[in-house]
């Protein structure tokens, strides 16, 4: 038994197959990349694991226990996180105040309104904006940001409920080079620090094979080839359906 199990999982959308009879296992406190080009099924994997999608068929289990037709808050609850995008709405509280409101929609799911004042306590909300590096502008609005800190509070946010597995989808997505490289360093270390499984996807290959322990890709709904950063750099299949040969890594993306 792993952290979390997935077994021959399928689902279509009318007659394309995107996720097609996927089966791998994750491990806790591993960082694990799944790469593979535009509509492989990427997203559509990460929407089954988080309960946004229900499978057609197959399983995933987390810790050995079934996560089958729980709702996303309930896989949340059990352990999965995600991050969550930052709402505009929500860009007009301060970095502080996003947390917090985590800890309170947390709190108020656990224990009912007893924890509210508990909830507003900010020293939990700071001590998450530590581990990002973000306490210093725990009063600034997020609006004032910048992109790479608005990602770091992001992060700090899908913490506060204490994943045992975090899902990243695309996490750098926007993001210039040098700002990438920062925030998965910081997740690489959360990570370890907490024992914490991530499962990311991502383009850039630099970081794929910079940051990943191990990768899986996927191409067409299926699992082309998985194995370390050297394996699958070193991969036939992989070269051909993918990386490709003699291109610039961003000319590669789709
Ligand atoms: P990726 O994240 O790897 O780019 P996706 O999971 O988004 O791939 O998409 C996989 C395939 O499923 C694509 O062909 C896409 O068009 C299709 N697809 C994804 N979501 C839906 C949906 N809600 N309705 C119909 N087709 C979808
Ligand atoms: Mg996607």
């Amino acid at each position: 038994m792993s952290l979390l199990d997935i077994v021959d999982l399928h689902k279509a959308f009318g007659g394309v197959r995107a996720v097609d009879g996927v089966s791998f296992a994750v491990e806790p406190g591993e960082l694990l990349a799944l790469i593979g080009p535009n509509g492989a099924g990427k997203s559509t994997l990460f929407n089954l694991l988080n309960g946004q999608l229900q499978p057609d068929s197959g399983q995933v289990s987390l810790n050995g226990a079934s996560l089958a037709g729980l709702p996303p808050r309930a896989i949340w609850r059990q352990g999965v996180g995600r991050t969550f995008q930052i709402s505009q709405t929500f860009a007009s509280l301060t970095v502080l105040e996003n947390v917090q409101m985590v800890l309170l929609s947390q709190a108020r799911k656990l224990f009912g309104l007893w924890s509210r004042a508990a909830a507003h306590e900010p020293q939990r909300a700071l001590g998450l904006l530590e581990q990002v590096g973000m306490a210093a502008q725990a009063g600034r609005p997020c609006s004032e940001l910048a992109y790479g800190d608005v990602k770091r509070v992001e992060l700090a946010m899908a913490l506060a409920s204490e994943p045992q597995l975090l899902l990243m989808d695309e996490p750098t997505a926007g993001m210039a080079p040098e700002e990438r490289h920062a925030l998965m360093a910081l997740t690489r270390r959360l990570a370890a620090e907490r024992h914490m499984a991530v499962l990311f996807t991502e383009h850039s290959m630099d970081v794929v094979f910079g940051y990943a322990q191990r990768v899986i890709v996927l191409a067409r709904g299926t699992i082309l080839a998985q194995g370390d950063p050297m394996q699958i750099q070193g991969d036939p299949a992989v070269q051909r359906e993918y990386l490709g040969v003699g291109q610039p890594i961003e000319a590669r993306k789709a």
